[in-house]
């Protein structure tokens, strides 16, 4: 029995043999023809791969699709195409050019600064392969699996999960890997427990077949676990079944604290399909759409097309209120053609800033959104709001489009609310001044908020000790919001990763948050907590497990 530990990717527990695929080189046997014969060769391969990735994308569900989409734009890209045309050119045959072109192209993405963008290599490896198997005359690089498995790899890549027949992928395990890229996001979806960074000595010694357990959360793996391990597991597994079976009925039930205090659940969601599996398991609305994901799958849409996907959000929502944050561009969310390289980009241009500094993007969007608020219940707030300037330009900006919409005649919901997110210690702290401007509500973004309260990126392990996101320096930016919000008579939400964690949620509750938004699928953990609550009879001086209550020894 051997311990590994790796980091949390998707949540879960499982146990099952390992499954290695064998990522073969290929290049024996073929047949070089000549440069213009290999590249009629190449360019037929990429129709088909473009073809195979469009079937696989209206199959699939969510970010799957976006990356899905994301991998067909990499087959127009002009750098990639370019870089295999040379090669073809000086003689090489296109299976080979395609593979060192990859390679290239994948090695250049790694070595850039943002972390997003080192995350898609694995999307260009991945697309490539898909052209060469064509090439090559082989299958796709499916993964064969023949009994249900945890998959161990170096790196796993968004086809690879795709690949497979549901329920046949118990787990994903890799040695390098991190837990923001696509395949890692995918596993998330898909409800794959999965640990990426487990370093290359776990590689060696995880045999094909070998047994293994994940336990994603705590990011530990055991290789070949002992009887007495896994007959724990198994206890384990049992309980978490019966947990889920008595959490089922929570999907319906409105969410308040054993005192009878209400809480709204919200989701943070990507899209209609986000949307539906966040009403299914019982959320109230929206209370984050990520809008920037839009424009990251390769394209620009248009007001039109915009408007058509706030609608069809709205339309998934069923009636509850959606809640879309204008693009959050910027950081490690970089868009083609927009985005500039800066030297520290979680300082850069982000947020509402990058979208004032751009006023025809910023204008189209609201415009889309202002006419999608007469298709139903929606809300609007700007993301890295630092004060009552950056709020007064950006509904400087509503204005005109209200203004431009009146002109031509196109509907739209005159209350249409406006609010600002709270994720810079100067919104939290002037807060009140922003309440006292028109903001209609606040929604408290943690993720950024603690990354710029304690200087420590978000996206950098070596200061992942200094992100502290329950340090009394946090709290006390988010007392100082919700008291504004209370003064001023307007909602305060919180929807950054910590309100999905059940026992933060329960403290933001104690705090006085009375709206949260999380990840989907953690809305039954969530409620399940905060319906075990009872605020009364700790204000009472009642026991609240874990802390001594005044008087008591400890
Ligand atoms: C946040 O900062 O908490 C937030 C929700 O925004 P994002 O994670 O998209 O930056
Ligand atoms: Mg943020």
């Amino acid at each position: 029995m051997q311990k590994y530990k790796g980091t949390f990717a998707s949540e879960g527990l499982v146990m099952g043999p390992i499954y290695r695929p064998e990522r073969q080189t290929m290049g024996l046997g073929r047949v070089v023809h000549g440069p213009s014969q290999e590249r009629a060769l190449f360019d037929a391969a990429v129709v088909l791969a473009r073809d195979e990735l469009r079937q696989l994308q209206q199959k699939a569900k969510g970010e799957q699709k976006d990356i899905l989409h994301f991998q067909q734009a990499l087959l127009e890209d002009r750098t990639l195409i370019d870089e295999v045309g040379d090669y073809i050119a000086v003689g090489a045959d296109s299976a080979a050019a395609v593979e060192r072109a990859a390679s290239i192209f994948a090695r250049t993405l790694k070595n850039v600064d943002d972390a997003y963008i080192r995350e898609r290599s694995a999307d260009v490896v991945d697309v490539c392969r898909r052209v060469v198997d064509i090439l090559d005359g082989r299958p796709r690089g499916k993964l064969e699996l023949t009994r249900p498995s945890i998959l161990v790899a170096d790196q796993v890549l968004p086809s690879d999960i795709l690949s497979v027949e549901p329920g046949m992928l118990l787990g994903i395990v890799t040695s390098s890997g991190s837990a923001q890229s696509h395949a890692s996001i995918i596993a998330g979806v898909m409800g794959i427990p999965a640990v990426v960074g487990l370093g290359s000595a776990f590689l060696d010694a995880a045999m094909d077949g070998a047994t293994l357990l994940l336990d994603a959360e705590a990011g530990d793996v055991v290789l070949e676990p002992d009887e007495a391990v896994q007959e724990a597991v198994r206890r384990r597994l049992q309980k978490q079944q019966e947990r889920a079976e008595e959490m089922d009925w929570l999907r319906g039930a409105p969410c308040h604290t054993k005192d009878g205090t209400a809480v709204r659940l919200f989701a943070n969601c990507s899209g209609p399909q986000d949307i539906e599996t966040a009403v299914e398991l019982g959320a109230d609305g929206v209370g984050l759409l990520r809008s920037e994901f839009l424009l990251m799958k390769g394209q620009f849409p248009d007001e039109e097309e915009q408007y058509r996907f706030y609608v069809d959000c709205l339309r998934a929502a069923r009636g509850r209120l959606v809640t879309v944050r204008t693009f959050d561009i910027g950081a490690d969310k970089l868009v083609d053609g927009l985005s500039e390289p800066e030297a520290n980009p979680a300082l850069g241009l982000r947020g509402v800033r990058f979208c004032l500094a751009r006023p025809e993007l910023f204008h189209t969007q609201l415009c889309a959104l202002l006419r999608a608020s007469a298709e139903g219940p929606l809300r609007v707030m700007f993301p890295m709001v630092g004060g009552v300037e950056d709020w007064r330009e950006a509904m400087a900006c509503v204005a005109t489009a209200r203004a431009a919409l009146r002109t031509r005649g196109a509907a739209f919901d005159e209350q249409l609310l406006f609010g600002s997110m709270i994720e810079i210690p100067s919104a939290a702290l002037t807060a009140g001044q922003i309440a006292a401007h028109g903001c209609g509500f606040f929604s408290i973004g943690t993720n950024d908020l603690v990354q710029y309260t304690h200087g420590a990126d978000r996206l950098e392990p070596g200061v992942a000790r200094y992100y502290r996101e329950d340090s009394p320096a946090v709290r006390m930016l988010i007392g100082m919001t919700l008291e504004a919000g209370q003064k001023a008579g307007i909602p305060v939400c919180i929807c950054g990763q910590t309100a999905s964690d059940p026992a933060l949620a329960a403290d933001y509750v104690r705090q006085g948050l009375r709206i949260l938004s999380i990840t989907g699928n953690r809305l039954l953990k969530v409620k399940n907590e905060l319906m075990n609550l009872d605020l009364a009879a700790e204000a009472a001086g009642a026991a609240r497990p874990g802390f001594a209550q005044a008087g008591e020894r400890p």
